[in-house]
């Protein structure tokens, strides 16, 4: 039964040879080509099969009747098989392998007349240098296997082609004879050739242009990339993701998402084509741009099976693009933003202001006898003044301050959010301060000079022409008084920072003095129609100026430093007072404070709370803390910690002026506030304005998504009062309902508000 245990072998080994084409190498077949490929293998192996089932069953007829008449066959059936088979079949002696049969496919396809093929030997269908090996490999008497290898033959007319010969002994005219059979594989062996120099080829190419290459089965999720790709990911091969899932994760987190987003309707729709460009994260850390290039494999149906793509690591070309653009608003020599930039924000900054009623001021300045070291010392020389001399005003301005080079030794900086017109003299001070550091030139202490003009929005210009013109002028006369100096455009604030000097002094005796004293604005709660807090709100009450609003005084107490004691001394007397109002009775209240960004930047702020809270025996949730966006943006991480412990101790956090900033919503997820206080500029506009209705109501929004309680602050009339309540806000806090009153004064007003008639409002 040899023969059922040899087609049994090539049964089992059907599947295995049709599955030697790699699942990847079917992949890197071009997909034109796919098709006529794999059919033609898959047709020629199955027709190779029937032609030796139809073999093998005449063999046995052959084997156990030990003549060409069978037992179960009769003869003609057996010669019907025989001479149907479509596989060339021969039939010769032991001795010589002389021709003693042979069936019609192997007349048809060989040229000889049957006559003429039987006056041959096996031997001479192949190449004469191959007739002894064919010879001694089938007539060994211990070969019994059965395939005897692939040989060239012959046909008539001298036309090779390539066939693989599978041989049995049999029995013919009760002789011993071998069966021969002639597979025809030179189709195969060509198509194969092919296969494995397009992948050979292909294997070639991808080195070639070290570009990666990631398939992914979507079914299993799984991932094959090539080793191109471990060079780009620098992971070691154990640690590359070996699915999409894992993949995902190497995917910068900012472009995580909408990958995915892509890649899930890519997929999902009938698309063929996924253009990306992204980036990854290296093992090291470091960040490769990545052009992605790829094709989607679909079923029939349209479901998407598998997705190939050519990843391209472009990031020289991404940073040189990065680098272009840069330099089409930044200056070369020193990386500062150039004019053209400088112009731009001053434009913007212009429309923050107005929103906002604020002010911006511009600085102009170039450096004294610049001209002198660039003649004496030579350019080299004076570049490296230039850029040491950017790095000192980088270092010495605030993060929100914008520094430029306008040209030459010139620079110019944009200061904003000033409440007083001569706020900008303090940036003044500290840029000649910076400057007045000697360095060494060519072994010699050389100290830069400026002379510094200065205008401001919107009293000086309305625009940013006229302001640079302005504070070109302002340079000028600077220069003329004399070299190190600063000057306003506008004359009267000249002598105003002369004034400024003084006011600086008496501020800073009026702690000791006991000048200063807090009023308490009321926040109602519309659910409950209740006070649930007050804004503790500073007042200096001067013997010589009167009443001064904490607009005129509070950013001199934080350049003076002042800001530090002062602020004690306001978180105190307001827990002191909260605690006091508890103890005589009250209902619970959550008394605000206002922190200034020199406070957070000050070491000790959470300790001194903490101290603060111990002592007054106030619970930290009566304690408010009121911050705002400029506050954390100049140090995110230094302010974002110490939120954290303030909230952790259990104070409640919110950010005041909300919407007057730059990006308020990235900081509102950043860091721990309880609640957002709309700022008044957007309550102001209600409910005639519709862009700041617009605002408000998208505030509200947001605020709600993330959890986070609104408050609105500066509400003045019925009007606001009652769209705001329509809209949803928590707390209200405005003229409204009170100004801000001394502290004896608060125990009325909530009084009065607990017995009024429901829905009278009580002003004060
Ligand atoms: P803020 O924290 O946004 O306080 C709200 C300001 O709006 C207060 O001005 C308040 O009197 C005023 N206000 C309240 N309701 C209305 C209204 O209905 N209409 C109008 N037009 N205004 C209203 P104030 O007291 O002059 O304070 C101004 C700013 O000074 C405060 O803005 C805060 O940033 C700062 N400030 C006040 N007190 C302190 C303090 O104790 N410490 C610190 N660091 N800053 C303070
Ligand atoms: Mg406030
Ligand atoms: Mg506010």
């Amino acid at each position: 039964m040899e023969w059922i245990r040899d087609l049994e072998l090539f049964l089992q080994r059907l599947p295995d040879s049709l599955s030697t084409v790699p699942e990847t190498f079917y992949g890197l077949i071009a997909e034109d080509f796919r098709g006529p490929v794999m059919g033609g293998l898959i047709g020629a192996s199955i027709a190779w099969l029937i032609a030796r089932t139809v073999f093998h069953v005449g063999r046995k007829a052959v084997g156990t009747a030990g003549t060409l008449s069978a037992t179960n066959f009769s003869e003609q059936q057996y010669q019907h098989i025989f001479d149907s088979s479509p596989v060339p079949t021969f039939i010769c002696d032991v001795r010589k392998l002389r021709l003693l049969e042979v069936n019609a496919a192997a007349v048809g396809e060989y040229g000889y007349s049957r006559d003429e093929i039987l006056k041959m030997t096996l031997t001479d269908l192949g190449r004469p240098e191959d007739a002894e090996r064919l010879s001694a490999a089938l007539l060994n008497p211990t070969a019994t296997g059965t395939d005897v290898g692939t040989w060239r033959h012959l046909i008539k007319g001298g036309l090779a082609r390539e066939v693989e010969l599978t041989s049995f002994r049999a029995q013919f005219a009760r002789k011993p004879a071998r069966i021969v059979v002639a597979h025809d594989i030179t189709r195969r062996k060509r198509m194969e050739a092919v296969l494995w120099q397009d992948a050979a080829r292909f294997g070639v190419l991808t080195r070639a242009t070290r570009d990666g290459m990631i398939e992914w089965d979507l079914a299993s999720d799984k991932l094959w990339h090539n080793e191109n790709y471990q060079a780009l990911s620098g992971f070691p091969p154990d640690e590359l993701p070996q699915s999409m899932t894992d993949w995902f994760e190497s995917v910068d987190a900012e472009d995580r998402a909408r990958v995915q987003q892509q890649l899930l309707s890519v997929t999902k729709s009938r698309e063929e084509r996924w253009n990306e460009e992204f980036r990854i994260v290296r093992k090291d850390q470091s960040v490769v741009h990545l052009l992605a290039r790829g094709v989607v494999a679909r079923r029939e149906d349209g479901v998407a099976t598998r997705l190939s793509a050519v990843l391209q690591d472009i990031t020289a070309r991404k940073v040189s693009e990065e680098r272009i653009r840069f330099l089409a608003d930044h200056d070369e020599l020193t990386s500062l933003p150039n004019r053209s930039l400088f112009r731009h924000s001053v434009d913007q900054a212009i429309q923050r202001a107005e929103r906002n009623k604020k002010m911006l001021s511009i600085l102009f300045f170039d450096l004294d006898r610049f001209k002198n070291i660039n003649d004496s010392l030579g350019h080299d020389v004076g570049d490296e003044v230039l850029k040491a001399v950017a790095e000192r005003l980088r270092n010495c301005l605030r993060k929100s301050d914008l520094l430029a080079r306008i040209g030459g030794d010139e620079f110019a900086v944009l200061t904003e959010g000033l409440t007083a017109e001569d706020q900008a003299s303090t940036v003044a001070k500290k840029i000649l301060e910076a400057l007045a550091q000697p360095m060494m030139l060519a072994g010699r202490p050389y100290r830069p000079m400026a002379s510094i003009g200065i205008s401001t929005y919107p009293s000086d210009g309305r625009d940013a022409p006229a302001l640079q013109k302005n504070a070109d002028i302002a340079m000028y006369r600077a220069k003329e008084e004399g070299r190190g100096t600063f000057k306003f455009y506008s004359e009267q604030l000249n002598t105003h920072s002369i004034r400024r000097l003084e006011f600086e002094s008496s501020l800073s005796e009026a702690l000791t003095q006991k000048e200063f004293v807090l009023h308490y604005q009321p926040k109602v709660d519309l659910l409950t129609g209740q006070v649930s807090g007050v804004e503790a709100l500073i007042r200096w009450v001067s013997p010589t100026l009167g009443m001064v609003p904490p607009g005129d005084f509070i950013h001199v107490a934080e350049e003076t430093g002042l800001i530090v004691p002062l602020g004690r001394w306001i978180v105190q007397t307001a827990c002191v007072q909260n605690r006091a109002w508890q103890k005589g009775g009250l209902p619970h209240l959550r008394v605000a404070v206002n922190i200034s960004a020199r406070q957070v930047a000050e070491k000790g702020l959470v300790e001194m709370i903490q101290d603060i809270l111990e002592k007054t025996g106030l619970p930290a949730e009566s304690l408010e803390l009121e911050i705002t966006e400029s506050v954390v943006m100049d140090n995110q991480d230094y302010a974002e910690k110490i939120l954290n412990r303030l909230k952790d101790m259990g104070l409640h956090l919110t950010m005041d002026d909300f919407g007057t900033g730059y990006s308020s919503l990235a900081y509102l997820k950043k860091f721990p506030f309880d609640s957002v206080k709309i700022d008044q500029s957007f309550v102001r506009g209600i409910p005639d304005h519709s862009g700041d209705v617009a605002i408000i109501e998208a505030i509200i929004a947001i605020a709600r998504s993330l959890h986070l309680k609104v408050v609105a602050e500066g509400v003045e009339t019925a009007e606001q009062y009652e769209f705001l309540r329509k809209l949803g806000c928590d707390q209200i806090q405005g003229y409204y309902f009170s100004r801000p009153i001394p502290s004896s004064e608060i125990v009325t007003f909530m009084y009065k508000l607990m017995t009024r008639d429901p829905g009278s409002k009580t002003g004060s």
